[in-house]
């Protein structure tokens, strides 16, 4: 089946109710029908289902979907994005290994990174979205055991070479594990391109309509069986409803994104050359300085449009102030179109210097394009911008 009849058709097997949607497993824990059977599954020689912190069909079914789309031999789902990008973390690496990152990731992710990871005695090292096959080199040490990046990059939209990395990552056998998340798998698969491990965050473009939080690490079998391990005993469990929703959404993921992403180049070709912006970025505008390695490995360039308003923070707070239809909230991904101003709110605790090290300007909007007309969300930011 090619990717979007198995975003559709991978189900849980038909009960004898004979339902057409999908079922709802939502159970804490399920039935042994004797003693030899309880034992059998508690002994890991049946695939019985024992407890829903360890499996649950409808955790099952948004899983083998995620792991078909992205071409993945096997994945677990998680209660949030940043609980698939810690157990990542946690089950893989140990004391005086090291993680090499892309600076310009998701916030929380540098918190886990920066203040976490050494309490355990993990070091980490920093390296920018733009840099050469030479400075990655250079930034690769004998302790380096997983590569972690971000591509598009939040909220930058830097795109970084998968194919570049993923050969680097294998010269040197160290795991690459990518946050798919801003492309989502109908657009891009890292692991097309060499990546060990796919995680995301099921909060965003996946779920699409801004309902439930939720994520996954996909990947190969070797190391989703230590992650499992690990979060099967530590608990960040994704709730059976949540996963419902989730599986459901993903139903329509190809559609939505395709939508997405003709609305968001429209409103970045009708924005590029408008007076009160400085610099716009879109991955599939010929201008964006990594057109050539967007249009190589993503299908389309998404739904995220960001630009510098001239004017700096200032005018970034103007300019959300004005809006009447775009949303202002923290979340991204939605049928709904949001703007945000990291300088003043998700980046506000940086300092200036490293605002700019992460490419963080001062009136730097992002947009989130939703799914309403394109002529609508275009009319609203262009009343906002006069
Ligand atoms: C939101 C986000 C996360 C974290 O996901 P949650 O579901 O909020 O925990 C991780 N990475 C990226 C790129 C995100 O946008």
């Amino acid at each position: 089946m090619k990717k979007q009849t198995q975003a559709i058709r991978i189900q849980t097997e038909r009960t004898q109710e004979m339902e057409h949607s999908t079922p709802l497993f939502l159970t804490s824990s399920f039935c042994f029908d004797n003693a030899e059977e309880m034992r059998a599954a508690f002994a890991d020689e049946s695939d019985d289902n024992i407890y829903s912190r360890f499996s649950n069909p409808s955790v099952q079914e948004f899983t083998d979907k995620l792991v078909a789309l992205e071409g993945a031999e096997a994945g677990y789902a998680t209660a949030s994005g940043m609980s698939a990008v810690f157990g990542s973390f946690m089950a893989l690496l140990k004391q005086g290994d090291r993680l090499l990152s892309c600076n310009s990731i998701f916030g929380s992710t540098h918190t886990v990174i920066a203040k976490y990871l050494p309490k355990y005695g993990i070091e980490y090292g920093y390296i920018g979205a733009n840099a050469t096959e030479e400075e990655w080199e250079a930034a690769i040490t004998p302790n380096t055991k997983m590569i972690y990046l971000e591509t598009p990059t939040n909220p930058g939209l830097e795109i970084l070479d998968l194919a570049m990395i993923g050969k680097l990552a294998k010269k040197h056998h160290i795991i690459l594990n990518v946050d798919n998340c801003f492309a989502t798998p109908v657009n891009q698969q890292p692991i097309a391109f060499g990546a060990d491990l796919v995680v995301h965050s099921a909060t965003k473009w996946l779920d699409g309509q801004g309902r439930v939080l939720g994520g996954a690490v996909v990947g190969r079998k070797d190391l989703i069986k230590e992650i499992y391990l690990f979060c099967r005993s530590t608990g960040p469990a994704l709730s059976p409803f949540n996963a419902w929703v989730l599986s459901k959404s993903i139903e329509t993921l190809d559609v939505r994104m395709e939508r997405h992403a003709s609305n968001a180049l429209f409103i970045a070709q009708s924005l590029e050359n408008h007076t009160s912006i400085a610099t716009l970025k879109y991955p599939f505008l010929q201008s964006h300085p990594h057109y050539s390695i967007a249009t190589k490995q993503m299908q389309n360039g998404g739904g995220i449009v960001c630009f510098e308003l001239k004017g700096g923070i200032e005018a970034g707070r103007k300019f959300l102030d004005q809006l009447q239809m775009l949303s202002l909230t923290a979340n991204l991904g939605d049928t709904r179109s949001i703007a945000s101003h990291p300088a003043s709110t998700t980046h506000a605790k940086l300092s200036e210097a490293e605002r700019q090290a992460v490419n963080i300007t001062p009136g730097l909007i992002r947009i989130s394009v939703g799914l309403e007309n394109k002529e609508d969300i275009l009319a609203d930011i262009l009343q906002a911008l006069n």
